[in-house]
């Protein structure tokens, strides 16, 4: 995939909304008890952004802005095991592409694992941490149930002079991985399990994509989220609901610790699609195991993934707007996402003529080898957009769909002997269908009637449709990759997800023909193929060799899309 992705020209506007937060900060800001706002985007490095993330980063950057703070990127890297610097890149390029930009507040948790080691002990000396030797199956049971108290560990009487040394020990890579843990000595009757005695760091020989193996145990995300935000002087640290039941163990942390500033946690839904799966476990099992060509394949819900089907990042924007901040979960209809893609490409796509399944015509009555140029406007809307000329000569290509032979009742388009206007040209009437030895429609004679150019007839009569079409002599070919949904269950089942993907999300084109204009298309710039969709050029494409994807169609035929893909034809989806 090409790599370099362009942040120029499209850095967000601050798009204010209001939300339940916007409410908290205004105030905190109106009573004075915050000067500036200050938030923190913080991922961990274990997988690409996907559309989730795009909303807590609309959220974070958006108020930052809007309240004139400032926004910080940290990478939560407190699991080595499972983090890469691939992903930290991802990380970096998908963020500055939505239109964000961090500046020079970027900082990872592993640049705070020293101070954090420090308030560690700083806990074991004041008597509120020790070291525990249960194994992580007799810590898990001891932790009793919403119904059950926990159990002490037998290790939590130790003395402070013991838990230092064997803390220290533990630094120093005595111990094999999962021998001990540091554990806070709260409480383990809590009715809050989160409270009952957390881990705070546990022993793991693994090498950090930053601090190499300088480091053998490492913190929790408890101990280590909270402790960052108070040392970059987070004033709202913003984060989804499932950390609700974590907020007293942020606060007792912040309260037990000499820290520098007094953060305090703030829960939101976080975001779920129908169609979509947004768990990173099944995220990364569907790249591994090859359901998807990558973290970027266009099917993926991840932002490397939208931005390479040619999703605009206005529209995931505009989307994070419409969809709003509340503090209960829910799930968001995927057409609501279909919608705001549409939006933005309507606007800024050019028009373009492009035949997906293509049926030659041959004009009888057009001279042989004469070339007409056609003046074709570049966007019904914005006549800025100026106009691009098309060549018209006596061979061409119309799309397949476009011709029945035996009409339905309701098809109106190219049959035996009916008449249609061809787009920016002339009427055609159909008088021959010329097929293979298989019975199919391989090439249509028609005739044309000159007096028609420009696609009306002085005598006034009508015709029933229009239909785009490409010169025979002037096409391009190209391959076209059209994507269905990934997944044909509303909501997937998480733990077996395999059972719901779509065995025909993905469908090539191996010869569709373009108008010319399109050899200089480029990736981040979208199209609409005039009746077909939206389309933008696709990393593969080589100058011999053009790929495009489809990004979206024209209308919302989802809903019918998906009941098709359940009783589905594949090979008869347009
Ligand atoms: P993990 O299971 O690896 O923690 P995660 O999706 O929570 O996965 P993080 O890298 O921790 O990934 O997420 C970074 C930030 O994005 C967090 O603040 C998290 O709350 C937020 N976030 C993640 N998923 C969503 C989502 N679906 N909607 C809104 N925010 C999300
Ligand atoms: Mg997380």
């Amino acid at each position: 995939m090409a790599t370099d992705v362009k942040a120029s020209g499209n850095a967000a506007p601050a798009e204010a909304g209001r939300d339940f937060i916007r409410d908290i900060v205004k105030a905190d800001i109106d009573a004075g008890r915050v000067k500036e706002v200050v938030t923190r985007f913080p991922p961990e490095p274990n997988g690409y952004l996907h559309i989730g993330h795009a909303k807590s980063i609309c959220l974070n950057f958006g108020i930052a802005q809007e309240f004139g703070g400032r926004c910080h990127l940290r990478f939560d890297d407190t699991n080595p095991v499972k983090e890469e610097q691939e992903y930290i890149d991802a990380i970096e390029r998908d963020v500055r592409w939505l239109g964000f930009d961090w500046g020079e507040h970027l900082y990872h948790a592993s640049d705070y694992f020293e101070r954090l080691y420090g308030w560690a002990e700083d806990l074991i000396r004041a008597g509120k941490a020790y070291v525990d030797d249960q194994t992580h199956e007799q810590i898990r049971v001891n932790r009793g149930t919403l119904t059950e108290p926990g159990k002490n560990s037998p290790f939590r009487e130790r003395t402070v002079d013991e838990n230092l040394d064997l803390f220290r020990r533990m630094r120093a890579g005595e111990f094999p991985n999962g021998a001990r843990v540091l554990r806070a000595k709260i409480d383990m009757a809590a009715g809050n399990i989160n409270l009952r005695d957390p881990v705070l760091y546990r022993i793991l020989h693994a090498s950090h994509p930053r601090t190499g193996t300088a480091w053998t145990i490492y913190p929790s995300y408890d101990f280590a989220h909270g402790q960052s935000d108070a040392i970059e002087g987070i004033t709202h640290s913003i984060c989804t609901l499932e950390f609700e039941d974590h907020r007293p163990l942020y606060d007792w942390f912040i309260a037990n610790l000499a820290v520098p500033s007094q953060p305090h946690q703030y829960e939101f839904a976080r975001l779920n699609l129908t169609y979509t799966v947004l768990s990173k476990r099944v995220l990364t099992l569907l790249v591994r195991d090859g359901h998807v060509s990558g973290w970027d394949d266009p099917r993926m819900p991840t932002l490397a993934g939208l931005r390479r089907r040619g999703v605009p990042p206005a529209a995931l924007r505009d989307f994070v707007r419409r969809i709003g901040v509340a503090k209960a979960n829910s799930l968001v209809d995927v057409g609501m996402f279909e919608f705001s893609v549409r939006e933005a490409l309507n606007k800024s796509a050019l028009r373009r003529m492009a035949v997906l399944k293509p049926l030659k015509v041959v004009i009888e009555n057009y001279p042989d080898g004469q070339v007409e140029e056609l003046d074709a406007a570049n966007h019904p809307d914005d006549p800025a957009a100026g106009s691009r000329n098309i060549k018209f000569g006596r061979e061409l290509y119309i799309e397949r769909d476009d011709f029945m032979e035996n009409p339905s009742k309701k098809f109106f388009r190219l049959s035996p002997g009916t008449e249609v206007r061809l787009r920016y040209a002339y009427f055609i009437t159909c008088r021959e269908v010329r097929k293979n030895a298989a019975g199919e429609a391989v090439e249509l004679r028609c005739t044309y009637d000159p007096a028609t150019k420009g696609g009306n007839a002085p005598d006034g009569r009508k015709v029933k449709a229009t239909i785009h079409w490409v010169s025979a002599a002037h096409a391009i070919a190209a391959e076209v990759r059209l994507y269905n949904p990934l997944f044909v269950a509303p909501e997937p089942n998480v733990a077996e997800f395999a059972a719901d993907l779509n065995p025909h999300s993905l469908e090539v084109l191996a010869d569709a023909r373009l108008e010319p204009a399109l050899a200089e298309a480029q990736p981040d710039t979208p199209v609409q193929f005039e009746r077909n969709g939206y389309f933008c050029l696709d990393a593969d494409s080589t100058p011999g060799k053009l790929v495009f994807n489809r990004t979206i169609g024209l209308r919302d035929t989802f809903a019918k899309d998906v009941a098709k893909e359940k009783t589905a034809n594949p090979a008869q989806r347009s």
